[in-house]
């Protein structure tokens, strides 16, 4: 299937560092080699000649439930391949479906679904696997996921979602009962944990990163607020270092400041670039549609429920990595780990994905010095090219 490429004449950002004008090799659909100057001539490759194009690590977005009209929770292999291509186009080369609080039986059939999707691949961007984010929240801090399927935790819904193989990041809110159990089980079992929709205590999240949950589900949204005397969730995200926050960098869910704030403890080692997308992303402003009966209005790039409420975002990780860099004042090219690496290490499958190494999958984005995204390659092949770029 995949020939030799190489993509010569390029700016190349590998995890050991820039290379200003350099070349890569894939085969195999893996990073076989990569250097700074001229390419070595070998009558095996095809050569790409990248014309100094910035050379990234695809981007990897752990926390997404749909775009373009689609949704996860529609449960259709047609839907995902939607998504998957959005998510091709805005430089992502692997991401992590996410569920929300639903019945039992729905949750479990996007995961059957998902799975057959996976084997038979979406020809574009690559499933990961599955992130569930809910029923086990709570319903104080529930946000826009439905109160009505919140629910307490039940050992046989677990062992039917982890039956399928796929589930790599469970988010529940630390509070509710029987939750340190659950957190310290999933754990065991080689999946991430983190917290959601949660009100949770300052040493209530000590005792859950003692249990094994590492990440913080969208810092600052769908969380109490914080409190000098409490700190809570939210102060257990800002100081404690065992935990990777997930942010959301639309400008619309957090304000700029709080989230340069975040960077400025978290570092790009520890801060997760989410999109949250929903069925809005890649909609026309003024777009409506329905969620479990309720009226879902797109405006100015928020969707919002009929009360106000944010249900979700229409973000993309390039917009999301363009807004870090104009917030922090850092370059994207510095930046990039918070849209790969750290996320791809996150669901622990950075051996694999998140960064240029050799052996590592060729999931690359060739971005322009503004950072537009012009070209996404997963395993070696291009899966998007914008139509302006030759
Ligand atoms: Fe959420």
């Amino acid at each position: 299937m995949t020939s030799a490429i190489c993509y010569c004449n390029a700016k190349i950002h590998a995890e050991t560092g820039p290379i200003e004008k350099g070349w890569l090799t894939a085969e195999g659909g893996r990073i076989t080699a990569f250097a700074a100057g001229n390419a070595p001539e070998n009558p095996a490759y095809s050569y790409r000649n990248c014309n100094g194009l910035h050379v990234l690590p695809g981007f990897v977005d752990i926390h997404i439930h749909g775009a373009c009209g689609h949704e996860f929770m529609d449960a259709h292999a047609l839907a995902f391949r939607s998504i998957a291509q959005h998510c091709a186009q805005h430089g992502v080369t692997a991401f992590l479906p996410t569920t929300w609080s639903a019945p039992q039986e729905e949750i479990l059939n996007v995961l059957h679904q998902l799975k057959r999707t996976m084997k038979e691949g979406t020809g574009s961007s690559r499933i990961l696997g599955a992130h569930i984010e809910g029923p086990y929240l709570n319903p104080r801090f529930s946000g826009a996921q439905d109160e009505r399927h919140l629910r307490p935790i039940d050992e046989r819904e677990v062992q039917r979602w982890l039956a399928t193989g796929i589930v790599r990041l469970l988010a529940l809110a630390p509070e509710i009962p029987a939750a340190m159990a659950l957190i310290e089980q999933v754990v065991e079992e080689g999946m991430t944990v983190s917290a959601a929709h949660s009100g949770a205590r300052f040493a209530q999240l000590k005792q859950a990163i003692a249990y094994g949950l590492k990440q913080v589900t969208h810092t600052f949204n769908g969380m109490a607020p914080l409190h000098q005397r409490e700190p809570g969730i939210l102060g257990a995200a800002l100081s404690l270092k065992e935990l990777s926050c997930e942010v959301i960098a639309d400008g619309i869910h957090v304000h700029p400041s709080l989230v340069n704030l975040l960077y400025q403890i978290k570092s790009k080692d520890r801060l997760i670039l989410i999109t949250d997308s929903v069925r809005a992303a890649g909609l026309p402003d003024g777009s409506e549609y329905e969620q479990d009966g309720r009226v879902v209005r797109c405006n100015d790039g928020a969707a919002r429920l009929a009360d106000g409420t944010l249900a979700g975002s229409t973000l993309t990780m390039d917009r999301a990595l363009l807004n870090l860099s104009e917030w922090t004042g850092n370059s994207f090219t510095e930046l990039w780990p918070c849209a790969s690496l750290t996320p791809a290490r996150a669901i622990q499958l950075d051996h694999e994905i998140g960064s240029i190494a050799v052996g590592k999958r060729a999931d690359l984005v060739l971005l322009s010095a503004e950072g537009q995204v012009l070209e996404t390659i997963v395993a070696g092949e291009t899966v998007y090219r914008a139509t302006s770029h030759h």
